[in-house]
């Protein structure tokens, strides 16, 4: 791996690369571009370095040498820490603003204490206002009955809510300033051992995500649109989210879309070429998403809320070794597997490397918008799958396969796009 830099100064550019530019809402991709690229934690290093070779194979496979990707190493999370004595050093956050792509591993976070998670940090500071998790079957076993029959996005809100960090300790001042302004301005009354976290939801980051979502959904010719809330309980917050999705639905996209109270006299057949847009609690939407799956298409959510919906969703696919994300800002993507950085299994040669492969996937389609070598990429994948070639999270579902370490699984699926790119 090449030496990371810790500092401004230690960052150069390889040579014969390009920067992606981002001028008055359009972004250029060069044909080589930098892309930053963080290994992360645990089994972080075997995975990314999985989904580096096998996406510089398919964008090879793609376009026969006409594009290629720098990569920029960059470092954060525990790793960073160790080597740099903070857990997202400066460096690395500028380097991604100026080359405005990166692929990231998984990031340890302290339970409870130590370092503020870089995760967190790193989607405020560059501004991702949106995390976007396809979820699709590939043809890996799961215990669900209806695999096939999800395919769905969720466009979960990635800077507020009660994930954004405004938080106190029971036994801080803090908290302790908090429940006596609550008890003197307002008359609430909170137990003197009470923690205390703040749910911000804006109208501002509501509407730029509802934006994305709307504008994603049409442009990509999805059904349906669906904004998932829990605004009977939490009125003046998620209620407001979903008040201020439809505003957005309405004021810009009306020749687009339809609602759902518009088709009730059409016996709920939603006119050619319209998207739906409709809403659901999220209790019932948990529970419908199991029941009902091909009843969602695009799923719109506040913080919270999104990272439920996103782990149910990627569960009856088969779980979250194969699930990615990427974070979006306005011509700016970070691209991550869904998964965490599994500790026990660091080092091993036996993590699946499924979920990074298809965030680079996800890189190269939504921000360079490189469909060709993404789709080299999942078509590999889900012939991997088929043909039994699968690591061991996914071969303990599948009787008759032998599980493939992880650069094993990766040759295998190198060879495979050689064969059917
Ligand atoms: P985790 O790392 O996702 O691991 C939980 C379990 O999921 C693993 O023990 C393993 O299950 C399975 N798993 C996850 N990724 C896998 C892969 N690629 N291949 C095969 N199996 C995989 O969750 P965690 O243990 O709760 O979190 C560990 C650390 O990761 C924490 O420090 C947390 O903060 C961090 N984290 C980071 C991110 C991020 O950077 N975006 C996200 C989530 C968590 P089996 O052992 O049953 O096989």
């Amino acid at each position: 791996m090449a030496r990371v830099p810790c500092d401004i100064e230690d960052l150069s550019f390889p040579p014969g690369s390009e920067l992606l530019r981002y001028d008055g809402g359009v972004l250029s991709v060069p044909s080589s571009p930098v892309v930053a690229v963080i290994r992360g934690d645990g089994i972080g290093p075997e995975v990314i370095g999985s989904a580096v070779k096998v996406i510089d194979e398919a964008v090879r496979i793609a376009y026969g040498g006409s594009r290629r990707i720098h990569w920029l190493e960059l470092v954060a999370g525990r790793g960073a820490f160790e080597i740099c004595g903070t857990p997202l050093p400066e460096v690395t956050v500028e380097a991604i603003r100026l080359v405005r792509a990166a692929l990231k591993g998984p990031l340890e976070t302290p339970v409870g204490g130590g370092y503020r998670s870089a995760n967190v940090l790193l989607r405020q500071l560059l501004d991702l206002y949106a995390n976007i998790r396809p979820v699709k079957w590939y043809g890996q076993p799961t215990p669900y009955m209806y695999p096939g029959k999800v395919d769905l996005v969720v466009f979960r809100e990635n800077t507020e809510d009660l994930y954004a960090g405004i938080e106190w300790a029971f036994d801080s001042v803090e908290a302790e300033d908090f429940r006596r302004f609550l008890r003197e301005r307002f008359g609430v009354r909170l137990a003197a051992d009470t923690g205390v976290g703040v749910k911000p939801i804006s109208r501002s980051a509501t509407q730029r995500l509802a934006r994305l979502a709307l504008s994603w959904a049409t442009r990509r010719s999805r059904r349906r649109v669906t904004i998932a809330h829990k605004g009977t309980v939490m009125k003046f917050t998620e209620g407001a989210f979903a008040r201020w999705v439809y505003e957005i639905a309405l004021n810009e996209f009306r020749d687009s879309i339809v609602l759902e109270r518009e088709i009730e006299s059409m016996e709920g057949v939603v006119p050619e070429g319209k998207v739906l847009v409709n809403d659901r609690l999220a209790d019932n939407l948990l529970q419908q998403l199991i029941l009902r799956p091909w009843d969602y298409d695009v799923i719109v959510c506040p913080n919270v809320l999104g990272d439920l919906v996103s782990e149910v969703a990627a569960a009856l696919v088969g779980g979250v070794g194969i699930a990615p994300g990427i974070n979006m800002g306005d011509g700016i993507a970070v691209a991550e597997p869904a998964h965490g950085s599994a500790p026990k299994h660091a080092g091993r040669n036996i993590a699946n490397p499924t979920a990074s492969i298809l965030a680079g996937a996800l890189l190269l389609r939504e921000l360079l918008g490189w469909h060709e070598a993404a789709d080299v990429i999942e078509k590999a994948v889900g012939e991997a799958i088929s043909r039994g070639f699968v690591t061991y999270d996914i071969a303990r579902y599948k009787g008759d396969a032998t599980p493939l370490g992880t650069r094993e699984y990766t040759e295998r699926l190198v060879e495979i796009m050689r064969v059917t790119g």
